[in-house]
This record gives C-alpha cells, structure tokens and sequence, in this order.
C-alpha cells in the first residue's frame, strides 16, 4: 500500500541533511541550480530544486553561499546564518 504523504513534504525530504536546504518557496527558476549542479537538483515534476549534496569543500561551500544569496525567493537557507540570527 502507498502511503499517503503530501507532495510538499516528499519535496522537503529530499534535501540531504546538513547545513543548506530548499523550502516549498522555490519557484523553480534553476539559478541556483545553474551555480550548483553537483550539489543541487531539479525535480522537474515538481518544479522545484532541493540541496541533493551537502558542501564537501571550501569550493562547493562557496558556491552554495552564493546560490543562499541569490535566491530570489528566499527558498534557499543556510542554517548556520539562522543560528546567527537566532542570537541577535
Ligand atoms: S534560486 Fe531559489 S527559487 Fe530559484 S530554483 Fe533555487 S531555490 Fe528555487
């Protein structure tokens, strides 16, 4: 039996765990995507990206700081900038 789970939390589930992660806010304009290829994947069902691999270098973790910046939707978060927020 195929169980019953929303589209939206199938999309959350598939970003790898770690520090970056895209949220149901994406709007699919694949610029991050463009900048991260390894690291980030289209679902074109669903037409949204999710962070498929956590940064593994000095090189992907700085890609995927400029994709966090350039995300028109605010879709793309970095949980280390949250916890710096958190403590404001
Ligand atoms: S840049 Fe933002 S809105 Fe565009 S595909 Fe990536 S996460 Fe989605």
């Amino acid at each position: 039996m195929i169980p019953n789970v929303p589209i939206r939390n199938t999309i959350l589930s598939r970003n790898e765990l770690g520090r970056f992660f895209i949220d149901q806010n994406c709007a699919g304009c694949k610029n991050c995507f463009s900048l991260a290829p390894s690291n980030i994947e289209f679902i074109s069902m669903a037409k949204r990206c999710s962070v498929v691999l956590q940064p593994m270098s000095d090189e992907e973790l700085a890609i995927l700081n400029k994709a966090y910046q350039q995300c028109p939707q605010h879709a793309f978060h970095d949980k280390a900038d949250v916890l710096v927020e958190g403590m404001d």
